[in-house]
């Protein structure tokens, strides 16, 4: 099953992509016979309602919520109450849209205490609070570790086996791991991480590829087939572990596939996703 991640088309970060209405995107989906769409919160605004039920009027299904604030770091906010009030605001809104999972990018290392262990505490002290409000709205909420290259200011859960051991350690059942190719390609332990999490851990799945020679970290994900990552064992380590949900694509390019028509992604990816997946 495949699903569209808005920041695909460039939806994650303003001035980027074509602009597309939800309206657009939702119908260009259906057309084409995808599952599901997951979205960011700066395009749903205050129209969550209205969108979730677009989405299931077209057949189609919300399969997530990006992301709730960075919790810790030089990119979250200032005081742990903004944190707070700020997932507060990302939980309701994925309730309102319908959105079964939300997605938690933890944020960088706290500033000045140098130490990754530290900061991971602080990232567990949070989820673990917010969780049964989560789980009363009927929201998952997905840590996704980020690729290591992050480590200092987007996220200081780097690694599978760290997310792994925090959904333990919290031990809710609505704390999951969300797997991006981008973020765990280069991990020679990650079926057996996967495994170790189990199916119930494994809340979603998310595609491209990472560029021998990428030009911006952030910016230059590539399309399924043109990178360098194990796509094929990648997506069997994740279903081997008993994963059976949406293949998502997210691709953040500002130089290449946000400036192409946003049909023409959507058809690439789809092409993508057949054959070299
Ligand atoms: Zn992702």
């Amino acid at each position: 099953m495949l699903a569209l991640n808005t920041a695909t088309l460039g939806h994650n970060l303003d001035g980027h992509g074509v602009g597309w209405s939800s309206e657009q995107v939702i119908e260009a989906c259906a057309e084409r016979g995808l599952g599901g769409i997951t979205f960011w919160r700066r395009e749903i605004g205050t129209r969550a309602v209205e969108i979730g039920n677009r989405v299931r009027a077209a057949g189609l299904q919300v399969v997530g919520l990006c992301r709730t604030p960075f919790l810790t770091g030089p990119l979250a906010p200032p005081t742990r109450q903004g944190v707070i009030d700020d997932f507060r605001a990302s939980i309701a809104m994925a309730h309102d849209l319908g959105a079964p999972v939300l997605t938690i990018v933890t944020g960088g290392v706290i500033a000045g205490s140098h130490s990754i262990t530290e900061s991971l505490k602080q990232v567990q002290d949070i989820v673990a609070a917010m969780a049964p409000e989560a789980a009363d709205a009927g929201v998952v909420l997905a840590l996704e570790p980020l690729n290591p290259v992050y480590g200092g200011n987007r996220s200081c859960l780097v690694t599978v086996r760290d997310a792994v051991d925090m959904c333990e350690a919290i031990g809710a059942p609505n704390v999951q791991i969300a797997v991006d190719v981008y973020h765990v390609w280069w991990d020679t332990s990650l079926a057996s991480e996967l495994k170790r999490a189990g199916k119930h851990r494994i809340a979603g799945y998310h595609l491209c590829d990472w560029m021998a020679d990428t030009t911006d970290v952030l910016l230059d994900r590539g399309m399924m087939g043109d990178g360098v990552a194990d796509l094929e064992s990648i997506r069997a380590a994740v279903e081997g572990a008993g994963y059976d949900g949406y293949c998502e694509v997210e691709i953040f390019s500002a130089g290449n596939w946000w400036k192409r028509p946003p049909g023409e992604v959507l058809d690439v990816m789809i092409e993508r996703f057949k054959s070299v997946c």
